[in-house]
C-alpha cells in the first residue's frame, strides 16, 4: 500500500540522489583511470600507423630500384622526393650513417636530434603537430639514415573523434550503472527503510493499534534483523497500550464505581442528615408546643397551675437554701360566677383575660405583660425563674408568687395594689362592669416549706376572706388553719394503718386500644380508717410521702401487686404488674432491694413488672435516680411515666432515660371530645411517643367517645372506667369470668 507513496518520494529522496551521485561519480572516475592510457594509445597507433604508412610507401619505392643506385644519394633523392609527393612527408633529411648531421634535405627539415634511442618525436610547425622520425640505415638498407618530417593532419579530429565515441560509451555505461546500482538500492535497501520510517510514522499516529503496521520480511540480512526488532517493538507497544486502556478502563470503572458509591453514600447522609434534621424540628415544635399547652393557659396566655407550682416549688427551694421569705397568694374573682351566668362565656372569658393583663401589670408595676411569643425558642418562653408571677391556676382563680420580699408588709401592698387593679371598672361589650377580688396569702418560710403546705395556707386564708366578706385580702395564721389539724390527724393514722391492716390494693385493667384484650393491672392503694373513713389517695399519699411512711407502704404495694400479677399468671393472664412509685421511695436506701425482693417472693418475671414514675423524678438533677433506673432497666424492669404532660418541664429528659411507656394524664384524655387544646395535646403526645418508640397508655378513658378517639390516633393501650374501675383482686378474678362490659 505503500508503494506509490515511496516511487514518489524516490525522486525527491536526497539519500537516493547522494548515493547516485556518488556512484556515477566513482564510476566516471573508474573509467576515465581506464579510458586515459587506451586514449594514448590510440593517440600513438595513429602515429604509428601513420609511419608505417610512409614506410611502406618508402619501401615500396626502394623496391622498385636497383639496391646499388640506393647507394647513390641522387636515386635516393628522386626517390625521397616522389614521397614528398604524397604530402604526408612534409620533408627530408639524410646523413650518412655513422654521422647525425644532414647533409642534404629536402622540405620542412626535420629535427637531426633523432638517434637510436629516440627515434620520434613530436613538434610544432606554424601550431600544427608534426612527427619526426628516423629510419635508420640498418632499416632502410642504405648506406644513410633517413629523416622523415611527418604531417600529423588528422591526428586531432581522429582523436577528438575517439574522444567523443568513448566518452559517450562511458557516460551511457556509468548512466546505466548508475540506475542499475539505484535500483538495486531502491528495492533492497530505500524501499525497507521508507517502509519502516512511513510504518513508524503512522504508527507513530495511531497509537491505539501499532500492531497493524508491522511490516512483511522474509528477509535475512542486518535490514531484515531491523525490521524484525520493529515488528516486535510494534508488537510489543500494541501489547503495552492495550494493557494500558484495559487497565485505564478498570481504573475509570473503578472511579466511576467509586464515584457512584461516594455520591449514594453522600446523597444517603444528607437525607440522613435531612430526616434527622426534620425529626429534630418536629420534636422540638413538639416540644414547644407541648410545652406551650401544658404550661400555660390558652385564654390568657397567663402560666397555668402547672408552671405556677413548678415555680412555687422553685421559690421554695431559694428559699431554704437563701433564708429569704416570699409569698404566695391565691386570688379569686368575687363575683365572676353572675357575670359568666348573666352576661354569657363570651363576656366571661373577656373579663379573664382583662383581668388577666390588669394582674400583671400590677404585679410588674409596669405595663410589660407576661404574653408569651411562642414563635421563638423555649429558653425564651419562660419567665425568669426569680420573677414575680401571676398564674391562672382555676376558672377564676389567679396564683400569685412573690419569691423574694423583705417583710410581710410588702406582699399586702401588692395585695393591696392587686386588688386595686380589680377593682377599676372594666368595660365588656360596651358595659362598665364592677369586680372585686379576694386574695389569700401566705408567707414561707414562716407557714410552711411544702408546696401543698402553702397553697393550703393560702387557700384556708383566702377561704376566710371569702367568708367574712369578700373584697380584699388576708394573711394566713396558724388559728385559720382546721385543714392543718385534720391533716395532722390523718399523718398520726396513717402510721398505723400499715400493722392495722387498714390498707388495701385495687386493681384497674389496662387494655389494648384496639382488641381490648387486657395487657395489664394499675395497682391503687386505699386507706379505710375506723375514725376518719375512708381517704382517698389524693389525700393521705402526700402525707406518707412527707413523713416517710411510703417507702413501708410503697414496699408494700409492690409486693401485693407482684403476687396478685403471678396469680392472674397462673390462671392463664400473662399480664403486666404496674405499680405507682413516688420519688420519695426512690431516694431510700434500699429500693432496688424492695423490688427485687417483691420479685423473688412472687416469682414474677422482672419484664412484667412496671414502675410507674413521675416526670418531676426524671428532672431531678440529682443523679441518683439514674442509676436506680438504669440498674433496674439491666434486670428487665419497665418504667412508664405517670401523669404524662402535667408536671411537664422538657422532653429532652426522655432521651436520658431508657423508659418504656408513656401514660397520658386523665386530665387531657376526659377533655378530648370537649376541648381542642385537650384532643391536640393528646395527639401531639401519641404522635411524639410513636417518634420515640415509646408505648403508650391513655388513663380516665371514661366513655366509648374517648376509647373512639384514641383507637382513631392510634393510641396503644387504655386504662379508665370504661374498661373497668379499680378492684379489689377477688372483685377482679370474677370480672375475668364474665364478659366484658363496654
Ligand atoms: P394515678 O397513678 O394517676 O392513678 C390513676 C387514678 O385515676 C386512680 O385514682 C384511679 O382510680 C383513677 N381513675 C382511673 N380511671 C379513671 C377514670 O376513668 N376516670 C376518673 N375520673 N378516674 C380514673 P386513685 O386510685 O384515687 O389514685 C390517685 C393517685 O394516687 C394515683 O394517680 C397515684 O398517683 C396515687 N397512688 C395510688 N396508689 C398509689 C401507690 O400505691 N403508691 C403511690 N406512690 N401512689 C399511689
Ligand atoms: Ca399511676
Ligand atoms: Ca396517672
Amino acid at each position: 500500500m505503500s508503494n506509490d507513496n515511496n516511487k514518489n518520494k524516490f525522486l525527491f529522496c536526497r539519500v537516493c540522489w547522494k548515493v547516485a551521485l556518488a556512484t556515477f561519480i566513482a564510476i566516471i572516475l573508474a573509467e576515465a583511470i581506464i579510458l586515459i592510457p587506451s586514449y594514448h594509445n590510440y593517440s600513438r597507433d595513429w602515429q604509428n600507423n601513420r609511419q608505417g604508412q610512409v614506410l611502406s610507401a618508402a619501401k615500396g619505392i626502394f623496391s622498385s630500384l636497383d639496391q646499388k643506385d640506393l647507394t647513390q644519394f641522387v636515386a635516393l633523392e628522386e626517390c625521397l622526393d616522389k614521397l614528398l609527393e604524397s604530402q604526408i612527408i612534409l620533408g627530408w633529411g639524410v646523413s650518412p650513417a655513422g654521422n647525425s648531421e644532414q647533409s642534404h634535405y629536402s622540405g620542412s627539415k626535420p629535427d637531426s636530434q633523432l638517434d637510436n634511442k629516440v627515434r620520434t618525436k613530436q613538434t610544432l610547425l606554424n601550431g600544427k603537430p608534426v612527427l619526426d622520425f628516423l629510419w635508420l640505415s640498418s632499416q632502410s638498407r642504405t648506406p644513410f639514415n633517413i629523416y622523415f618530417r611527418l604531417s600529423l593532419d588528422g591526428l586531432n579530429e581522429a582523436l577528438s573523434d575517439f574522444l567523443w565515441r568513448i566518452g559517450g560509451l562511458v557516460a551511457i555505461i556509468s548512466l546505466f550503472a548508475t540506475v542499475v546500482t539505484m535500483l538495486v538500492l531502491n528495492w533492497h535497501v530505500l524501499n525497507p527503510i521508507l517502509r519502516l520510517r512511513n510504518n513508524l510514522q503512522r504508527a507513530g499516529n495511531e497509537v491505539e493499534t501499532p500492531q497493524a503496521f508491522t511490516i512483511e520480511s522474509t528477509r535475512h540480512d542486518e535490514l531484515g534483523d531491523v525490521i524484525s526488532a520493529f515488528n516486535d517493538m510494534l508488537i510489543r507497544t500494541g501489547e503495552n497500550v492495550q494493557t494500558i486502556r484495559a487497565n485505564e478502563k478498570e481504573l475509570q470503572s473503578a472511579r466511576d464505581n467509586l464515584e457512584v458509591r461516594v455520591q449514594e453514600r453522600t446523597d444517603a447522609l444528607r437525607e440522613e442528615i435531612l430526616e434527622r434534621q426534620e425529626v429534630e424540628k418536629r420534636l422540638r415544635r413538639n416540644e414547644r408546643n407541648l410545652y406551650k399547652i401544658a404550661n400555660y393557659d390558652e385564654l390568657t396566655s397567663l402560666p397555668n397551675r402547672l408552671l405556677g407550682l413548678d415555680r412555687l416549688r422553685y421559690a421554695l427551694e431559694h428559699s431554704k437554701r437563701s433564708n429569704v421569705s416570699g409569698a404566695l397568694m391565691f386570688i379569686d374573682l368575687d363575683n365572676f360566677k353572675e357575670i359568666n351566668d348573666t352576661m354569657g362565656h363570651g363576656m366571661g372569658d373577656e373579663l379573664l383575660m382583662q383581668t388577666a393583663q390588669r394582674l400583671s401589670s400590677a404585679l410588674r408595676k409596669q405595663d410589660s405583660v407576661t404574653y408569651l411569643d411562642f414563635d421563638d425558642t423555649v429558653g425564651h418562653e419562660v419567665p425568669e425563674r426569680n420573677e414575680d408571677i401571676v398564674a391562672r391556676i382555676g376558672g377564676d382563680e389567679f396564683m400569685v408568687i412573690l419569691p423574694q420580699i423583705r417583710q410581710e408588709d410588702d406582699a399586702a401592698v401588692v395585695a393591696a395594689r392587686l386588688s386595686e387593679a380589680c377593682a377599676r371598672p372594666f368595660c365588656l361589650n360596651n358595659h362598665e362592669v364592677f369586680v372585686t377580688a379576694s386574695i389569700g396569702i401566705s408567707i414561707f418560710p414562716r407557714d410552711g416549706l411544702e408546696p401543698q403546705e402553702l397553697m393550703m395556707c393560702a387557700d384556708t386564708a383566702l377561704y376566710l376572706v371569702k367568708d367574712i366578706g369578700r373584697n380584699g385580702y388576708r394573711f394566713f395564721s396558724a388559728e385559720m388553719n382546721s385543714k392543718l389539724v385534720e391533716r395532722m390527724e390523718v399523718e398520726s393514722q396513717l402510721r398505723y394503718a400499715l400493722d392495722n391492716q387498714e390498707l388495701e390494693v385495687v386493681y384497674q385493667p389496662v387494655v389494648d386500644v384496639e382488641t381490648q384484650q387486657l395487657v395489664a393491672v394499675e395497682a391503687l392503694l386505699r386507706w379505710e380508717n375506723e375514725q376518719l373513713g375512708k381517704i382517698t389517695p389524693d389525700r393521705f399519699i402526700p402525707i406518707a410521702e412527707g413523713t416517710g411512711l411510703i417507702i413501708p407502704i410503697g414496699e408494700w404495694v409492690l409486693e401485693q401487686a407482684c403476687s396478685a400479677a403471678m396469680k392472674l399468671d397462673k390462671l392463664g393472664y400473662p399480664i403486666r404488674a404496674a405499680v405507682n412509685v413516688s420519688t420519695r421511695q426512690f431516694r431510700g436506701a434500699h429500693f432496688i432491694e424492695s423490688v427485687s425482693k417483691a420479685l423473688e417472693k412472687s416469682g414474677l418475671p422482672a419484664d412484667r413488672l412496671e414502675l410507674e414514675i413521675t416526670e418531676s423524678l426524671l428532672v431531678d438533677e440529682q443523679s441518683e435516680p439514674v442509676e436506680i433506673i438504669n440498674l433496674l432497666r439491666e434486670r428487665g424492669v419497665r418504667f412508664s411515666i405517670d401523669d404524662f404532660g402535667t408536671g411537664y418541664s422538657a422532653l429532652s429528659y426522655l432521651r436520658r432515660f431508657a423508659v418504656n411507656t408513656l401514660k397520658i394524664d386523665r386530665s387531657f384524655v376526659s377533655g378530648v371530645i370537649e376541648s381542642e387544646q385537650d384532643a391536640s395535646l393528646t395527639r401531639t403526645i401519641i404522635a411524639m411517643a410513636k417518634n420515640l418508640g415509646l408505648e403508650i397508655i391513655a388513663e380516665g378513658v371514661e366513655d366509648k367517645q374517648h376509647h373512639e378517639f384514641l383507637k382513631l390516633h392510634d393510641c396503644d393501650f387504655a386504662q379508665g372506667y370504661y374498661f373497668g374501675k379499680p378492684m379489689s383482686l377477688a372483685e377482679f378474678l370474677e370480672t375475668l369470668h364474665i364478659p366484658k362490659v363496654i
